[in-house]
C-alpha cells in the first residue's frame, strides 16, 4: 500500500470513531506525508465532519479572539521579537494522548505545539515581528483555562548617577506594605507605593519615561539619610522589569533635593559588586578638647590598614587615606578621607569594632556628626 493509501485508510478508521477538526486530523499525518499545513491536509481527509472536535473542542476556531487580545496588549510595548506560551485544560492533552496511543501515531506534534504554531503564524503575519524562543523581547502566555493573556517584556538595564543636595532623603525605598515588594494591585505592581527616597524618585521618573513594573537597584556604595552626595554623584544600576520602551537616551533631571545625571539604558548589568573608591568629608565632635597640633596625628591612619570587625566574626582590612583635616572649634573638626569600597564611617570614628579609629588615635571619644561624599568613582 502506498503511504497515501495508508493515511487514507487510517484517517477513515479514526473518523469512524472520533470527530476531529481539520487541524487535529491533519496534524496526525502531516509529518508522515512531508506536508506543511495541518489545516489543508485535514480538509482533504475530512469529507464529512459534523460534530465538535473530540480533541480540541474546536479551539482553533477561537484563536482570533486571543490574537486580537495579543495585538491589543502588545501595542503598549516596544519589541521586535516575541514568543508564545499556552496553558491548556489537561483534558485536551489527555484526549490528544488517547488518539495517539490508540492508533499508534508516533513522531507527530502535540496539540499544544500545533496551537502555538497557528497563533505564531497569524500573529507574526499581522505584526511582522520575529519569533524568538530563546531571548524574546516579549512573552505572551495565553491561558485557555480562563481565557486570559499575560504579557511580559524582557528586563532592561539602566545606569545613572545622583547628587544629593539636602540632608533628608533615604537612599532606599520602603517596600509596599501590602505585598512586601512583590507587586500588587495597590502599588500598581511596582512593589513600592511611596516615592520619597532616592530609589523612589528615580523609579517614578523611570516608570514615567519607559514604563515597567519593578525596579531593582544596585547601588555603588551607600550613605546616610543625612549625608550629601557631591562631585560627579553616586553611580547606580537598575534592572527594570516589564519595560514598555526598551531604550532611553541619556537623560538628566532635577528634583528639589536630588539631581539625576546621565540616566540611560545599557546593554547588560556589570558584575556586582563593582570596584569603586569614595572621597568623603566627615564632621566630628570630640568629648575632650582637641589641640590643633594633635589633629596632625590623624595623618598616621594612612600608614597602616584599618581593621574592621563584623558582627558575623569576619574581619577585613581597609586602607584609608586621610588626606586633610580642619579644626572648627576646640571640640569639633573635619576630616577628609579616601578609600576603596564601603566603610562603616560612624564606627570608624567612634572606634566601635574598628581599629585604629579616630577616637583611639586622638585618645578621646569622638562621634561623627555628619558625613558627605565628595565623589564616588567606579574603577
Ligand atoms: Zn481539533
Ligand atoms: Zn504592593
Amino acid at each position: 500500500m502506498s503511504l497515501n493509501k495508508i493515511v487514507l485508510v487510517l484517517s477513515k478508521k479514526i473518523l469512524e470513531k472520533y470527530d476531529l477538526c481539520d487541524y487535529c486530523l491533519g496534524r496526525l499525518f502531516v509529518k508522515k506525508l512531508n506536508l506543511k499545513s495541518n489545516k489543508l491536509l485535514g480538509k482533504k481527509l475530512n469529507s464529512n465532519k459534523k460534530n465538535r472536535c473530540y480533541i480540541c473542542k474546536n479551539i482553533f476556531d477561537n484563536l482570533d479572539y486571543f490574537i486580537k487580545m495579543m495585538l491589543n496588549n502588545s501595542s503598549n510595548y516596544e519589541y521586535s521579537s516575541f514568543s508564545i506560551g499556552i496553558i491548556l485544560k489537561p483534558s485536551i492533552i489527555e484526549r490528544d494522548d488517547i488518539i495517539r496511543s490508540k492508533f499508534k501515531l508516533q513522531g507527530i506534534d502535540g496539540i499544544k505545539t500545533s496551537i502555538i504554531q497557528e497563533i505564531t503564524k497569524n500573529f507574526s503575519k499581522k505584526t511582522k515581528k520575529i519569533l524568538d524562543n530563546r531571548d524574546p523581547d516579549i512573552v505572551f502566555t495565553i491561558n485557555f483555562k480562563d481565557d486570559s493573556l499575560e504579557t511580559r517584556t524582557k528586563p532592561i538595564y539602566l545606569y545613572g548617577r545622583y547628587l544629593k543636595n539636602e540632608r533628608k532623603l533615604q537612599q532606599k525605598q520602603k517596600s509596599c506594605d501590602n505585598c512586601s515588594g512583590k507587586g500588587c494591585r495597590t502599588c500598581l505592581f511596582h512593589g513600592i507605593s511611596e516615592f520619597n527616597s532616592i530609589e523612589g524618585i528615580v523609579s517614578k521618573f523611570v516608570f514615567q519615561k519607559v514604563g515597567g513594573t519593578i525596579t531593582k537597584f544596585s547601588w555603588v556604595g551607600s550613605e546616610d539619610k543625612t549625608s550629601l552626595v557631591k562631585g560627579c554623584g553616586r553611580p547606580f544600576f537598575i534592572k527594570l522589569f516589564n519595560p514598555n520602551i526598551r531604550t532611553m537616551k541619556k537623560t538628566s533631571f532635577k528634583d528639589e533635593s536630588i539631581e539625576i545625571i546621565s540616566l540611560k539604558t545599557i546593554p547588560t548589568m556589570p558584575k556586582m559588586p563593582v570596584d569603586f573608591s569614595s572621597t568623603l568629608e566627615c564632621k566630628i565632635s570630640s568629648k575632650q578638647p582637641i589641640e590643633k597640633t594633635s589633629l596632625k596625628k590623624l595623618l598616621t591612619i594612612s600608614n597602616n590598614p584599618v581593621i574592621v570587625y563584623e558582627k558575623s566574626g569576619k574581619r577585613f582590612e581597609k586602607s584609608i587615606t586621610l588626606y586633610d583635616y580642619k579644626p572648627i572649634t576646640s571640640h569639633e573638626f573635619v576630616i577628609f578621607l579616601k578609600f576603596d569600597g564601603g566603610l562603616p564611617v560612624k564606627r570608624f570614628v567612634q572606634g566601635d569594632d574598628v581599629s585604629p579609629s579616630i577616637s583611639s588615635i586622638l585618645n578621646s571619644t569622638c562621634t561623627s556628626l555628619e558625613f558627605d561624599f565628595l565623589d564616588v568613582q567606579i574603577k
